[in-house]
């Protein structure tokens, strides 16, 4: 009989294209001493090939453990117990080095950490708690979208607090849960509060999980107070404010929001262009200016693709001895974005724009002037526009709107919509992730 790895990684094969499975996970072994059911632990060859599964594949193997055995478990790409990377430059493994037995980041810190407008509060916030914790705002209450920085600045908080021998604990809702579990079927509950209810600073990450799942919101409620009273610091991070976060008891809502609750909006050009050359710095890839902006101009608004690309410009350029040119850039990134975009359709973002919305799909191409389905008619072209491949001319012929400067008014549009309208803004987002799970990749 394989081991769970091993038919994951199996049923893996059938789901992704031969050539990545031949040149990736083909060389991932699962390490079945280390894992756990809530954690699965992969061994891979070396950093490139480590960083980009992780990238690229992590959340997909994810996904099949939980097919096979109902838990979703933390997927860790880490080397070969004895051995380094011998790869020059190569991308180091961000996510696996974690001195100290704690699970933060070492490379999440506040010196890496990029300030522009789009997170300069949340910055400031997490800076100020840093110096002061447990005395200026507490809880920290961080939203924004995914890949905007949330989990790099909580956990920098953290890093500062560790150097000082605090005892931080960072954990995830699914995390805390689990934990909860054991403990409570062992009988070791004091266990579990000694640990949450004595540190220093407690991270939680992604707390919207937190909704719909009653007894554990119980749970988290004694241990923020507990924390809160004993002036120990709590920072938490979500993906919309506490008031969004449906099944969410109320109580814990008004403690969300008697602290500080800081948002962080889509970077701007200039501070994504900053973010690269950090992360190129980092990781040791040199890259020119060009293709700096022309990365920047290719990873719209999530950062966590930044260290997936230079992964893949450094692989390249090392397998075939050459140098990161913009030629060469726009040549390997071209079938990563054609990738990625080639399954999402116009008529997917109209069919799933109309589901939610629930007017026809018929009804956005329709010339009505129906508020509702104008408002449905503008998301489903912004959201045309943002992810699929359409230029403006083809979008306005598709919406059988005058021309393309009808399109170019739409997007400017919704964008200002976006950056006003805090709701709009949540609606939008959840469409368009919509849209991007809802395709077979
Ligand atoms: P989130 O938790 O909001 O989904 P992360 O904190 O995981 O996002 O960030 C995703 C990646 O982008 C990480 O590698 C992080 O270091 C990087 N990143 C995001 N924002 C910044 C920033 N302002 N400066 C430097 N790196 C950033
Ligand atoms: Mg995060």
């Amino acid at each position: 009989m394989n081991s769970i790895g091993k038919q994951v990684l199996n049923a893996l094969k059938g789901e992704i294209n031969e050539i990545d499975y031949q040149r990736y996970i083909k060389q991932l072994s699962y390490d079945e001493n280390e894992s756990k059911s809530n954690l699965a632990i992969f061994r891979a060859p070396n950093a490139l090939i480590a960083n980009w599964i992780r990238t690229k594949f992590a959340d997909k193997i994810a996904h099949l453990f939980e097919i096979k055995t109902n838990v979703k478990p933390s997927v860790s790409i880490l080397l070969p117990l004895s051995t380094q990377s011998t790869i020059p430059n190569a991308i180091t493994p961000l996510n696996t080095e974690r001195p100290n037995g704690s699970l933060l980041n070492p490379s999440y810190t506040f010196q890496n950490f990029v300030v522009g407008d789009s997170n300069n509060f949340a910055f400031i916030a997490a800076k100020n708690v840093s110096e002061k914790p447990g005395v200026v705002y507490n809880p920290l209450f961080i939203y924004g979208g995914v890949g905007l920085g949330k989990t790099h600045l909580m956990q920098s908080v953290g890093n500062v607090m560790l150097a000082q021998g605090k005892t931080v604990i960072y954990t995830s809702v699914e995390q805390f849960l689990n934990d909860f579990t054991r403990h409570l079927s062992n009988r070791t509950m004091d266990r579990f509060k000694d640990k949450y209810r004595k540190c220093d600073l407690l991270l939680i990450d992604d707390i919207q999980f937190l909704s719909n799942k009653n007894q554990i919101q119980e749970e988290f409620f004694h241990t923020f107070d507990a924390l809160r009273n004993e002036n120990k610091q709590i920072i938490i991070t979500s993906d919309k404010p506490p008031k969004k976060i449906g099944g969410l008891e109320e109580r814990l809502k008004s403690r969300f929001e008697s602290g500080l609750v800081a948002d962080i909006q889509p970077p701007e050009l200039e501070t994504k262009i900053e973010i690269i050359k950090k992360k190129c710095e980092i990781n040791r890839v040199k890259l020119d200016r060009e293709v700096i902006n022309y990365v920047a101009t290719i990873i719209e608004n999530n950062t966590r693709e930044i260290e997936g690309i230079l992964s893949k410009l450094n692989a390249y350029s090392q397998l075939m001895g050459v140098d990161i040119t913009i030629e060469f850039a726009r040549n390997v990134l071209k079938e990563q974005m054609a990738e990625k975009r080639s399954n999402i359709t116009i008529d997917l973002i109209m069919d799933i724009v109309a589901k939610e919305l629930n007017i026809k799909s018929s009804e956005i191409r329709s010339k009505s002037r129906n508020s509702n389905i104008v408002y449905a008619r503008r998301i489903a072209i912004y959201l045309s526009r943002s992810l699929t491949p359409n230029s403006m001319p083809q979008l306005a012929q598709y919406f059988g709107m005058k021309d393309h400067t009808a399109v170019s008014h739409t997007m400017k549009k919704i964008q200002e919509l976006m950056k006003n309208d805090e709701d709009f803004r949540i609606k939008v987002e959840e469409l368009s992730n919509k849209v991007s799970i809802s395709t077979p990749e």
